[in-house]
């Protein structure tokens, strides 16, 4: 070891990856490692008095008001619960249009005049809070000297416990609105588009009489999230992954991903510990785990929930994330879920798995054994092919972002043309639909494996499709273009806000269509040339094929389908006048609320690349610039040293000219992007053009001038962990 900061970096890495972390444990039983630590319904049930915990009921399922006597009674019940657990401070826990969730801690004791304390918690402190929201994004709904903001109790989300060494914190998930009650958070608009669909989807399900008993019906997620795990000490060694969270330079190194052996692959015993830490800790949050494996690229890793209510599921991704770095850190690791960490390997993705449901348990786009019978799944069914295609724009605007453009369309993730895959059991459906009666439904059989000693396997009716950005999966859609790093809150807003939009069309058509005297027959022929209407309106958004293939981006635009390449190509859509109508008609989000989450994206987006090409141009200059002037000089210096001593030198002569002439046009590539720094003083929109169409060109020039220079320097003084460290050390 040489002492310098690099060689340290990545000796105490191999120390790390040396160290077996596997107890060989396995004796403690199951229920005493996963203590649950959420407030929920079933610990209201046992500490509430019979006439508070109906109320809750009721409040949950929509049909009433919580009255501060009954907040006094829950709150109290709420914070005995929690102290018995040590808990001290509380928090009302939000989600801010940072993307990030938020926390403020007060303390749960206050002094009882006597020298000791008493704990307390009233209804109020528990229903209402009041950070100060002047330092949170607006998107000029809020000016910064007007500073009030409210944050009010979510009672379907459960409270929880976040634990440390010498903490331990209440937290209870919360809306957070400013002065006037426009939402300035990521909840607040979910929870209004869990509404507009339920009332939209009931009206649906009225018109085909199966209403009874139902009386919600929710969007339900199940988010799989993909991420990247590094080397603590590598990581820090890293400027670029500190500030940016992704590599701004770094050159492929000979073997990563091409022999496919990581996927799925057999998990590393410290990636191993590190999972099942996660999942203990999310377990006892509440948070449901199912999945585990190791990703494409090496150091990639998958972790998916067991699907839940969209409203929880979106809470608990946020838990999920924030508990995947703080584990991390224990195991030497530093978790990171941008979508493009390293040029050349896959990124990572979030597959959002979207379903709607009743209360009373039925998935309304399960299509069962015989399909082409269940008119009513059709419906469901059509309503989705109607809102992706009328909004394929706004779905791809929804998950844009300087990030996730690293990854949409680069032959890895789905592009950014979105279309719907919908398998060969329900494109022979629709197909029927379109031309009249549906009569039958293609079957997937068995699959005979031709050994005596293995079973018959039963096939799925459809195969899978891993390039389409909106896939059906057998009883739910994959929205599979967001980004690894986003909030679900937002895609999921959007999903039920379009596709409450289509119920609210086809229930307005059939409601017109049918009449009160209508027989069965005319009733199900009416509905059914509604659903031929919508078919032969929308069936251009369906496409089963490769979307990765240059034939399909062609296909698409002689379909009419957008293909908005780039965040700033995409985020216009929200200033679209039918977009806002839409959004205001099912009381999602008010105008401003909708123009001030454009102003976000694009203020977000021209933030990030601003940090990205500082970051790039001081790590130029003060880290690799030096060390290659440095590689030069020993060059010169060697040669020089050579030939004074009598020896021909002319080998060298090569190499220093090369390093030479590329130190030269690194030096270009940092002034060239130096130059056109001048985007971060402009207005958010245009600053994102002029990134789109100069910047980035340029970030990618000086990031080729540094790589080549990695391939010649001499491994010793390169000053940044290459990737070959980053990528395989766990
Ligand atoms: P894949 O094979 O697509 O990688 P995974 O098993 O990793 O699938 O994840 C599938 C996800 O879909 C899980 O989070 C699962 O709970 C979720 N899911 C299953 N059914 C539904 C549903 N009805 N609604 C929403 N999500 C669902
Ligand atoms: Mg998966």
């Amino acid at each position: 070891m040489n002492g310098d900061p690099k060689s340290e970096a990545i000796a105490a890495s191999n120390r790390w990856q040396n160290a077996s972390l596997d107890t060989g444990g396995g004796h403690t039983r199951v229920d005493e490692i996963f203590a649950i630590d959420v407030f929920d319904l079933k610990k209201m049930r046992q500490r509430l008095p019979k006439s508070v915990y109906r109320s809750v009921e009721d409040v949950m399922s929509g049909g009433g008001k919580l009255t501060h006597a009954d907040a006094d009674v829950i709150a109290t019940a709420m914070k005995d619960w929690a102290i018995e657990r040590g808990v001290t401070h509380f928090t009302h826990w939000f989600q801010p249009m940072t993307g990030l969730t938020a926390e403020k801690h007060d303390s749960l004791t206050i002094p009882d005049g006597e020298g000791g304390v008493v704990y307390r918690l009233s209804g109020n402190s528990l229903i209402q809070g009041e950070p100060d929201a002047s330092s949170f994004p607006s998107g000029g709904l809020r000016a910064t000297f007007e500073a009030r903001g409210y944050t009010a109790w979510d009672v379907t989300s459960p409270a929880f416990i976040i634990r440390g060494s010498n903490y331990a914190t209440l937290c209870i998930p919360t809306a957070f609105v400013s002065w006037n009650g426009e939402a300035l958070d990521k909840k607040t608009p979910l929870l209004r588009s869990m509404d507009a669909i339920s009332t939209q989807a009931i009206r649906i399900l009225k018109a085909f009489g199966s209403d009874e008993g139902v009386t919600s019906v929710g969007s339900t997620l199940g988010a799989e999230q993909e991420y990247f795990l590094v080397d603590r000490n590598l990581y820090y060694a890293r400027p670029d992954l500190v500030s940016c969270d992704r590599t701004l330079f770094g050159s492929m190194p000979p073997k990563h991903q091409q022999l496919d052996d990581h996927y799925f692959g057999s998990i590393p015993t410290r990636v191993l510990s590190f999972m099942a830490e996660v999942e203990r800790e999310l377990s006892c949050l509440g948070v449901p785990v199912q999945t585990r494996h190791n990703e494409v690229a090496p150091g990639q890793y998958e972790i998916a929930p067991l699907f839940e209510t969209t409203n929880i599921a979106c809470d608990h991704q946020a838990i999920m994330m924030q508990t995947l770095k703080s584990v991390a850190g224990r195991f030497g690791f530093v978790a990171i879920m941008h979508e493009k960490p390293f040029a050349g390997v896959n990124g990572s993705g979030k597959h959002n798995n979207w379903s709607l449901s009743t209360d009373t348990g039925v998935n309304l786009l399960d299509p069962q054994d015989e399909a082409h019978n269940n008119l009513q799944f059709m419906t469901f069914l059509c309503a989705v092919i109607r809102a992706v295609h009328k909004h394929a724009d706004l779905l791809r605007a929804t998950i844009s972002s300087a990030s996730n453009d690293h990854r949409l369309g680069a032959n890895e993730a789905p592009p950014a043309i979105i279309s719907i895959f919908l398998g060969d059991m329900l494109e022979d459906l629709i197909d029927q639909i379109e031309k009249g009666s549906p009569s039958r439904t293609l079957k997937g059989g068995n699959l005979d494996l031709g050994a005596r000693s293995l079973p018959a396997l039963k096939r799925d009716s459809g195969d899978r499709n891993r390039t389409s950005p909106f896939a059906f999966i057998g009883n739910r859609f994959e929205f599979r273009a967001v980004g690894s790093t986003a909030s679900c809150s937002w895609p999921n807003t959007v999903i039920n806000t379009i596709v409450a939009e289509s119920l609210d069309f086809i229930a307005t058509e059939i409601e017109g269509a049918v009449k009160e005297r209508s027989t069965e027959k005319q009733r199900e022929s009416a509905i059914r040339k509604v659903l031929q209407g919508i078919i032969k309106d929308h069936r251009a958004i369906v496409f089963n094929g490769d979307n990765y293939t240059e034939e399909w981006a062609e296909e698409a635009e002689k379909r009419g389908l957008p293909n908005l390449r780039t965040t700033p190509d995409a985020l216009p859509v929200f200033k679209d006048r039918k977009v806002a109508a839409m959004f205001k008609k099912f009381k999602v989000l008010s105008k401003p609320e909708l123009e001030s989450r454009a102003e976000i994206f694009a203020e977000k987006y021209v933030t990030q690349i601003g940090i990205e090409t500082h970051q790039m141009i001081s790590i130029a200059r003060t880290m690799i610039l030096p060390a290659c002037i440095e590689y030069q000089h020993r060059l010169a210096r060697s040669i020089k040293a050579s030939e004074d001593v009598g020896v021909d030198a002319k080998s060298l002569r090569e190499p220093l000219e090369l390093v030479a002439q590329r130190i030269h046009t690194l030096n270009l590539a940092i002034e060239q992007l130096k130059n056109l720094l001048e985007f971060r003083s402009m207005e958010s929109f245009e600053a994102s053009i002029f990134i789109r169409d100069h910047v980035l060109g340029a970030m990618e020039s000086l990031r080729e001038a540094s790589d080549d220079l990695e391939r010649v320097v001499d491994h010793d003084l390169w000053p940044l962990p290459g990737y070959s460290q980053l990528l395989t050390i766990r």
